[in-house]
């Protein structure tokens, strides 16, 4: 049985009850049928099928992010942003999607020509996690049916809720049966579904342990796996750098989603010269988050999105306390639901193991860097490298940062955040592949030569 609690109070939302390997058995065959002719179906007709989605998901948009807010506890002013920025990357793939599965021709040395075409390549398994319970899937599914896909998902345990209304959405966009199924499943049914030879390929965003599990069942089975791990992002802010700016959005990237982000600065990095400065108001502004009742629209942070997840921050700030860091705020709150404090760390050493940490809650570690070398260094000295932020208005230091600093992603002078037009993904442990924009859809496609005279 999984279960649905609601952070904000402790309370039973609702239980799922898991498919039985016979309802599996059926879903995947349903999967392949709908994959045979969904493959053959015009573009126009999954354009048609993606901006019916839109309209669905905005149609529904309180009812959506209500679910989201109850389930996870993020706030319901973020929740409804989430619903639109899902809307937006269906309309995206419906305008721009089109052009990205033109292929071209490449004249060969030898003679003849070799064209290249973009296939769909069969049914998609995603395994994603409860933090953007909508926005994280739909960065899937929205190119996946304009690939010509079809899609399965496994959905985190505790946002089932959310799971059964993404698929409802499918039946009011009219989209056909099979073409997305939520399969109400716990994480130890997904390596029997990876191994079938019913399903192509397999994407994951979670943590580095779901991520590891899941690779090892692509790779024994041979298939293509995307993952997106999350990581501690480098947030690293210059002399040079407005500073007021930089700390305002370092207080949002830290608290934004309860500190439960996986592109979001987590370790602010701040310049020798800059360091006290940025810290006092840095402390000020992170003292100043309120946190509360996700419904209420003059509170900034939910809970954490469980009991468990507001312990393993603890656990987490106790270890580098027992290191030597030094905590200001991040205080769970007595009484019913997850809360707890933003916060900050001090004095965390700089040691790989500790440091690497995601936090996922509001804490953030702040670092003083002795120069740009030293900054680069700190943000390298890690096992990630996912996204990034840098504030600088140096030219050569912007340019050094993009260059140096091992991320899948770096902004400058903003804090990082996803768009449905540009590659999303990381580097080092943080996994590999690419979702959203043309790479995205490409990763899980067949891009077919069709040798020529
Ligand atoms: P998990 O990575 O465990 O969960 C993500 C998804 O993977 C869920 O659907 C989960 O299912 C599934 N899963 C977990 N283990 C396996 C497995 N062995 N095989 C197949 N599927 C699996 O996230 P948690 O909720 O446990 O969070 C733990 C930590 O992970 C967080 O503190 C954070 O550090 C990180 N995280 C990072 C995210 C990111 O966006 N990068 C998102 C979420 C978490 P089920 O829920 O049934 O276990």
């Amino acid at each position: 049985m999984m279960k649905s609690i609601n952070p904000a109070t402790g309370e039973e939302i609702a239980t799922h009850e898991p498919l039985t390997p016979a309802q599996i058995d059926a879903a995947l065959d349903r999967a392949t049928a709908t994959s045979a002719t969904w493959r053959t179906t015009p573009i126009a007709e999954r354009t048609a099928l993606l901006i019916a989605l839109a309209d669905a998901y905005h149609a529904h948009r309180d009812r959506l992010a209500r679910m989201a807010t109850l389930e996870m506890g993020k706030t319901l002013k973020s929740a409804l942003a989430e619903i639109d920025k899902c809307v937006a990357a269906f309309r995206h793939y419906a305008q721009a999607g089109p052009a990205m599965l033109d292929g071209g021709s490449i004249p060969l040395a030898a003679g003849g020509k070799a064209d290249y075409v973009w296939l769909p390549i069969g049914p998609v398994l995603a395994v994603m996690p409860w933090n953007f319970p909508y926005w994280q899937v739909v960065r899937f599914l929205a190119p996946c049916i304009l690939a010509g896909n079809v899609g399965l998902l496994k959905h985190a345990s505790n946002v089932q809720g959310v799971a059964a209304l993404m698929q409802e959405m499918m039946g009011v966009a009219g989209a056909p049966e099979g073409l997305f199924q939520n399969l109400p499943i716990r994480s130890d049914a997904v390596a029997a579904i990876i191994a079938d030879d019913r399903v192509a390929a397999v994407t994951l965003t979670g943590s580095e342990g779901a991520g590891r599990a899941v690779a090892e069942q692509a790779g024994r089975a041979l298939k293509k796996v995307v993952l997106e791990l999350g990581g501690a992002d480098p947030f690293i802010v210059m002399p040079s750098a407005d500073l007021d700016a930089a700390v305002k959005q370092a207080v949002t990237a830290r608290v934004q989603n309860s500190g439960q982000s996986c592109i979001c600065g987590k370790r602010m990095i701040v310049h020798a010269d800059i360091y006290d400065a940025f810290l006092d108001r840095f402390s000020a502004a992170m003292a100043a988050v309120k946190a509360g009742d996700p419904f209420d629209p003059a509170t900034d942070m939910g809970p954490l999105s469980s009991e468990e997840q507001r312990r393993t921050v603890q656990e987490q700030i106790w270890k580098m306390q027992a290191a030597g860091a030094t905590l200001i705020g991040g205080e769970a709150l007595p009484g019913p639901g997850a809360y707890m404090t933003a916060g900050i760390l001090t004095d965390v050493p700089t040691d790989p193991a500790l440091m690497g940490e995601e936090i996922f809650g509001p804490i953030a570690m702040l670092f003083k860097a002795a120069d740009i070398d030293d900054a680069i260094a700190i943000a390298n000295t890690i096992p990630f490298g996912l996204g990034s932020s840098v504030w600088t208005t140096d030219e050569a230091e912007e340019a050094r940062f993009v260059r140096d600093v091992q991320a899948g992603m770096t902004a400058v002078n903003q804090m990082l955040a996803s768009a449905p037009e540009a590659p999303f993904g990381g580097v080092k442990r943080s996994g590999h592949g690419r979702e959203l924009g043309p790479f995205g859809l490409h990763e899980f496609m067949n891009l077919k030569s069709v040798y020529r005279a």
